[in-house]
Formats: C-alpha cells, structure tokens, sequence
C-alpha cells in the first residue's frame, strides 16, 4: 500500500517562493484509497500575500512587457512542459485516477498548445482604427488601446486539472496579466508543478501565484471575495458560479464562467449508426463521464431505438476498468468517494423513477486495493423522459438516459428543453438537416457527426445556467483585456 510512504508535500506559490499554509491537508488517490500528497491550505493572511504579489508584479513590470517578451516566455513554458511531459502525466493521474493514455493523449498535450496558441493568437493581435467623418468637416481618429484587466483570480475544477488551468492561466498572463490561481483541492499537483516550469522560464516572481484550499471558508472564497482582483475566470458547478457571482457583484468585477451542463445527442435514423454509436460512446463515457461537454441525454429517432441501445449497451461492458498505468485500461474511477455517493444517489433516483437498466447501474467489484477506491459502473437507462429528475440534473458521471423521438422539431425541442446550455452533437447523414438542427440548438458548443473536436480559436462557453461569455482565441482577449478608446480630432 503506498500509504507508508512519505507523502508529497505541495505548497502554496506566492511571489516565486513555495510556501507552507495554516494546515494540511490529504489528497487521497480515487484508485484505492492511497495517500498521494499532503496539501498545504493557505489561510486569509497567504491569499492577501498572494492577490498583493501579483498585485505588485502587475504594476512593476508584466503589465507593460513588450508583446514580444510575454510571448517567448509562454512558448518558453510550453517548451518546458514538453520536457517535463512525463511529470505532468504521472501528477494528474495521481490525483485523478485517470488512465496513463489518456493523460498522455489529451491533458498533457493540451496543456502546451494552449501556451503556444494563446501566445500565436496575442502576437498575431491587429490594431484597428477608424477615421470618423462628421458633416462639418472636421474628421478624427479612433483607436482602442487593449490594456490589461489586471489581477485576475482563476479558480479551476478537478475533472481535467491542467487542461483547464492552462486554458485560462495562459491567455491571461499573454495578454499581461498576472494571476492568483485556486486550483481544486481534489486535484492540486499540476498547478504546483507548473509553478516550477513558470520559475524556470523566467516568468518574474509574483505573476503567476498559486492557492490551495477548498471553496467555502477556505482558499476559493478568500480569494473571490478579496477587493484586490480585478475579475474572476472559474469553472466548476453553475451553484459555485451563482456563489461567485454574488460575491463580486458588490464591486461590479468582470466574470467569464464556464459551468455545467446536462448536454444532448440526438441520433437521426439516417445517420451513419456504426459512426454515431462509436461517438456517442465517446461523448457519454470519456473520463469517466467527467467531462463538462460529456452527453447525459441521449434523443434516438424511434426506428433505431432498440440498435441504438443495444450498440451502446455493448461499448458500455466493453470499457476496461483498472489502474491508470494498466495499457488495458479505458476507464478510471470517479474523482472521490464523495461524488461517488452523489453519483450512486441518481443510480438510485433513476431506479425510484422507473427506469430501465440497460448496462451497469452499480459499483463494480474489482478486488483487492482497488476496492478502497471510486469505482462505479458506466450506466445507461431507458424508459425514462424530460419530465425526471435524472434527465433535468447534471450527474457528472459515466451515465445516459436514451430516449425515443419521431419528428425533427420534437427531437430539438427535447434537446432544448434542459435549464442547461453547454454543448449538442446532432448524428445525421443529411447534410441540410445537420446544419439546419446544429443552429437550433441553444448551447455554446453544437457538434454535427462528432463531439470534443476543438480549434482553440473558436468560442468555448455556455448559455443560461452553463455559464457567461466565451474564452479561446480572440474571444479570451475580449476578457483579459480592456479597451481604451482614444479620439483624436484632425
Ligand atoms: P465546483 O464548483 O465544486 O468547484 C470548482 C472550484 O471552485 C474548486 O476549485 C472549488 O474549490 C472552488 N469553489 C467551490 N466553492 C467555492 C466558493 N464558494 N467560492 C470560491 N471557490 C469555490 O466544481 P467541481 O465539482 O470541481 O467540478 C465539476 C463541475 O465543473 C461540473 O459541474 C462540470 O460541469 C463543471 N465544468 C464545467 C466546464 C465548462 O467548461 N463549462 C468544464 C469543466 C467542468
């Protein structure tokens, strides 16, 4: 048991020194149970040193860098990331319980491009002016200076840590920014790792700090209520989000929320069903099921209802479950035993609801240490619809309700119909209908015949409760700067 070993110590990072907190405490892996680090959380007096180093470093230097020197510093990090590529995989499957391939192939690689594309998208940054022309004869000049937001607090979840992190850490600072970041205390080590990575590439002390602690009463609520920061970029849960955004609603502080959702796949019968069923397995299954984009509803047209469901049912019992550096291994645990139970509590609510069970629908008995840790079945129900509980609520887990349409108007009103807003994958073979249905759909992110396929470019965001604004590409600089418009009359 790697419960005897010495535990990893991970440290608060404030102006370029790792430092201890009030208290410690354990970060327990969600394979078995084992101790992987004691955490360090840092009290009200460690946020203030924080939010004031950054504070500092903003005023005495970053914010007026050259465009040039941020940007080799991102791809400097970027670089160094790569180097350390092998670190970064075994601290996030660590904490998460994922699988050593996935780690490889998405979270670790994503982490470097969005350093890399950040910076190309800050580099490559057009000036734009305009004369404006008034009927007297007099003309003037427009231009809008982008300046930085400022100290821009960062409070991330677990469920893709560094990916995450980086997605806002590296556009913010790119953009001359400096941060305070609150990473979750489910998942602390790759943010203390890119501490390291930030010192060795010369980003000065002070502009990227680091904070641990949990949300209420703790690190999360020092930092979002400190009168210090300028805005608050988070992603977690749309309650967290309402929480933050009361609290900076005093002082009228910017924020960009990505936040959850209970998203939709709808399967026309003239869609190509090996293709589709292989996305939708991907879509309700990859991590686990936690992935903020992942696919809890799932809208059949009737005729290949039952092919559908059984196609499904058949990937489900094929994914592998193990440890992460098992190459066999398709599946990890939950994030912890404690959304395990919440997990566990819509398998049971699904039951009470009257639906059927078509693959899992329990905790899985895989034996020995792995028995300690947050296993739980990939599950799909039937004979459920809009009206329960379990299709209207985000479970966060490996789950899908599947549920019969006849018409395409039923079908995007179903998929319409949710408090949610986050993303959509239309399975279609009619290029017209993909258009005409993806359009329709009230998200942020709308898939035709694929799902989690990013240009980081593009806008990344949700409507109504999955959250406010977009990030990525240009629409992150809409965020992590400010415009100040100057008028020159001629
Ligand atoms: P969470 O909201 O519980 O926690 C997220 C972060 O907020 C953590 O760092 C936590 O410590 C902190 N926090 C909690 N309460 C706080 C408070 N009162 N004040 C300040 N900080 C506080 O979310 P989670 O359980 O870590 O993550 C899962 C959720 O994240 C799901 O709802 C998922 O859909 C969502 N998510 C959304 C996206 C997206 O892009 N829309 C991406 C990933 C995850």
């Amino acid at each position: 048991m790697a419960s005897t070993r010495t535990p990893h110590q991970i440290r608060n990072f404030v102006a370029g020194q790792f430092i201890d907190g009030v208290a410690t405490f354990e970060k327990r892996s969600p394979v078995d149970g084992s101790l992987v680090s004691e955490v360090h959380e840092a009290g009200r007096v460690h946020v203030n040193a924080a939010v004031d180093a950054a504070r500092t470093a903003l005023e005495t230097g970053w914010a007026a860098a050259s465009v040039q020197k941020r940007v080799t510093l991102m791809r400097r990090v970027a670089d160094i990331i790569e180097r350390r590529f092998e670190d970064f995989v075994a601290a996030e499957s660590a904490d998460t319980g994922k699988p050593l391939g996935l780690v490889r192939e998405a979270d670790v690689p994503r982490a470097a491009a969005n350093f890399r594309s950040f910076a190309d998208t800050v580099a490559s940054a057009g000036l734009h002016s305009y004369l404006t022309e008034l009927n007297d004869g007099r003309s003037a000049l427009n231009y809008a200076v982008r300046k930085p937001l400022g100290v821009v607090a960062v409070v991330v979840p677990w469920n893709l840590p560094l990916l995450l992190l980086t997605w806002k850490v590296a556009p913010a600072l790119a953009c001359g920014n400096t941060v305070v970041v609150k990473p979750s205390e489910e998942t602390p080590a790759t943010a203390t790792l890119l501490a390291e990575v930030m010192a060795e590439a010369g980003v000065p002390a002070g502009v990227y700090n680091v904070v641990h602690g949990f949300g209420p009463d703790s690190a999360g609520e020092f930092l979002t209520t400190h009168p210090g920061i300028d805005g608050v970029t988070f992603t977690g849960e749309s309650g967290t989000g309402s929480t933050i955004m009361r609290a900076v609603a005093a002082s009228v502080k910017p924020v960009s929320f990505e936040l959850g959702g209970k998203n939709a796949a709808v399967v026309f019968a003239d869609a190509n069903l090996d293709k589709a069923v292989d996305g939708l397995a991907r879509s309700v299954f990859l991590n686990t099921g936690q992935v903020c984009l992942c696919t809890e509803r799932v809208y059949v047209e009737r005729p290949i209802f039952d092919e559908v469901a059984a196609g499904l049912a058949e990937r489900a019992r094929a994914l592998r479950l193990g440890r992460p550096d098992d190459p066999n291994t398709t599946t990890g645990p939950l994030i912890s035993l404690g959304h395990r139970e919440k997990v566990l509590s819509y398998l049971k609510l699904a039951q009470d609801e009257g639906a059927g069970v078509i693959a899992g629908g329990g905790v899985p008995a895989l034996g020995g240490d792995l028995d300690a840790g947050a296993w739980i079945e990939p599950t799909l129900w039937t004979g459920l619809d809009n009206s329960h509980r379990t299709v209207r609520e985000e479970v966060f887990g490996p789950v899908a309700a599947l549920i019969p349409f006849d018409t395409e108007a039923e079908a995007v009103r179903l998929a319409n119909d949710t408090a949610y807003g986050l993303a959509a994958v239309t399975w279609t073979s009619n290029l017209e209908r993909g258009h005409r249905v993806a359009q329709q759909m009230r998200v942020g992110m709308s898939w035709v015949n694929t799902w989690y396929l990013r240009d980081l470019r593009s806008p990344f965001g949700g409507v109504a409760l999955s959250g406010i604004g977009r990030e990525g590409g240009e629409h992150s600089m809409h965020f992590y700067t400010e415009p100040t418009n100057v008028c020159v009359q001629l």
